[in-house]
């Protein structure tokens, strides 16, 4: 996925490692970034810099809606995007649907500051394959978002063009979706603009936004933010928390970072237009 480079994080002690039926999960202390998920060798979440992703990924699209009700997370399966969901108040209910039950059992275990979500009384989850769990949707969700792990894997499907469609028919109108946007501007702009190109040949408002995170290559990951209202500007946020709220509940985003997240560099753009 990234090649002539590697990120590699000093480990302290290895604490769990499984063949699941879907992929290979490690999870070690690190010297400097707290308890790490690996999945298939690819760093998931760190306990110190997942607030980065998490927040960025959920509030983009959560605050690009005018009151999200029904929440489903397609992957998510350390629970930090759960955690982030949740901290709006209009939400009613927030689904889970994970291929992997190791996850979910690990990060219990192992990352209880982003898996104690899974306790909160909104919160329900199903164990499975999102793409098929989709299927059985129609016109149900105010918001979806896809925390997925990379399209080299079990997650293959969620990156291609068939998902979007079945986001598309599963949303409610005016509904949002956040997708990992297949990593970064700096690694996979071909990748990107394919994923850009087929979410637009499904939904009528189609931005990508990036956010900045140590442990992912180049430091850096970045979501494709789709709408099915065409008049949605989802670049500046339909909702606001007061910034004593903001300061309160989040690490990393702020309605300000909302919209500068969407702003890219000269060469992301052109390639992006
Ligand atoms: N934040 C991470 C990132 O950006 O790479 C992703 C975190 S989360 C651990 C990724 C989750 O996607 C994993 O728990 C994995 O089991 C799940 N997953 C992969 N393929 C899936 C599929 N087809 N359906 C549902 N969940 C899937």
């Amino acid at each position: 996925m990234w090649p002539g480079q590697a990120m590699t994080l000093k480990v302290k002690k290895v604490l769990h490692h499984e063949k699941s039926k879907y992929q290979d999960v490690l999870i070690f202390e690190s010297t400097d970034y707290g308890n790490v998920l690996v999945l298939d060798n690819v760093i998931q979440c760190t306990e110190r810099d997942e607030f980065a992703y998490q927040e960025m990924i959920t509030h983009l699209a959560m605050f690009s809606h005018p009151n999200p009700k029904k929440v489903l997370v397609i992957g998510g399966g350390d629970g930090g995007v759960l955690r982030e969901v949740v901290k709006h108040e209009c939400v009613e209910e927030a689904i889970l649907c994970d291929i992997d039950e190791a996850v979910i059992r690990l990060s219990k275990e192992y990352l209880p500051e982003m898996s104690a979500s899974y306790k909160h009384p909104k919160v329900k989850t199903h164990i499975g394959d999102g793409f098929k769990f989709l299927d059985d949707y129609r016109n149900e969700f105010d918001v979806i978002i896809t925390d997925s792990s990379d399209p080299e894997g079990p997650a293959e499907s969620l990156f291609q063009k068939p998902y979007f469609e079945l986001l598309f028919g599963a949303l409610k109108e005016g509904g949002v979706i956040t997708t990992q946007g297949s990593e970064n501007q700096w690694l996979h702009l071909p990748l990107i603009t394919k994923l850009k190109k087929d979410c637009k040949e499904v939904f009528p408002t189609v931005e990508y936004a990036y956010t900045t995170i140590p442990t992912y290559p180049s430091g850096q990951i970045g979501f494709m933010v789709c709408c099915k209202d065409a008049e949605r500007n989802v670049s500046k946020p339909l909702r606001t928390f007061t910034i004593e709220e903001e300061e309160k509940l989040f690490r990393y985003y702020s309605q300000e970072i909302h919209k500068a997240s969407f702003v890219l560099p000269t060469f992301a753009r052109i390639a992006l237009k």
